[in-house]
């Protein structure tokens, strides 16, 4: 069995912010060579996800609305855990809805996905340095 570890860096602009890491993905699929597998892709933040859906503009807009719906990000102070001087109580409640990590199935060396799948890195605290683990198991 071989195996194949990268991070993926990213600093979004703004707090918010829906990115497709498919292409990333795949890179770094055609450099670990493995043909049949598994890779996994997570999250290595607590305010950030790692999902699979449509690359669809209209629903990238409707997650924003529906997830500061369930926690908006003010009043700062309705949440405890910003009584410890953190503002970013919304980020950690958004990243338990949307997930931490994907995991797929690799197959003649390509991602198995079903129709429309993408695979997305979620920020809800962006404005800094974070990271997404890619890691690759097979042969
Ligand atoms: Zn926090």
């Amino acid at each position: 069995m071989r195996s194949y570890r990268k991070e993926l860096w990213f600093n979004t602009p703004t707090r918010v912010a829906f990115i497709n890491i498919t292409p990333q993905v795949e890179e770094c699929l055609r450099e670990s060579g493995i043909q049949e597998g598994i890779v996994l892709v997570n999250a290595m933040h607590i305010t950030a996800s790692v999902f699979i859906n449509d690359d669809e503009s209209g629903l990238h807009h409707d997650y924003t609305n529906w997830l500061e719906q369930l926690a908006p990000h003010e009043p700062i102070h309705q949440y405890r855990h910003n009584d410890s001087g953190e503002d970013n109580a919304d980020a950690h409640l958004k990243r338990q809805i949307m997930g931490r990590e994907v995991v797929v199935a690799i197959t003649k060396g390509k991602l198995d996905f079903g129709p429309w799948e993408q695979i997305f890195y979620g920020e809800f605290d962006g404005r800094r340095p974070k990271r997404v683990l890619v890691k690759i198991i097979g042969e």
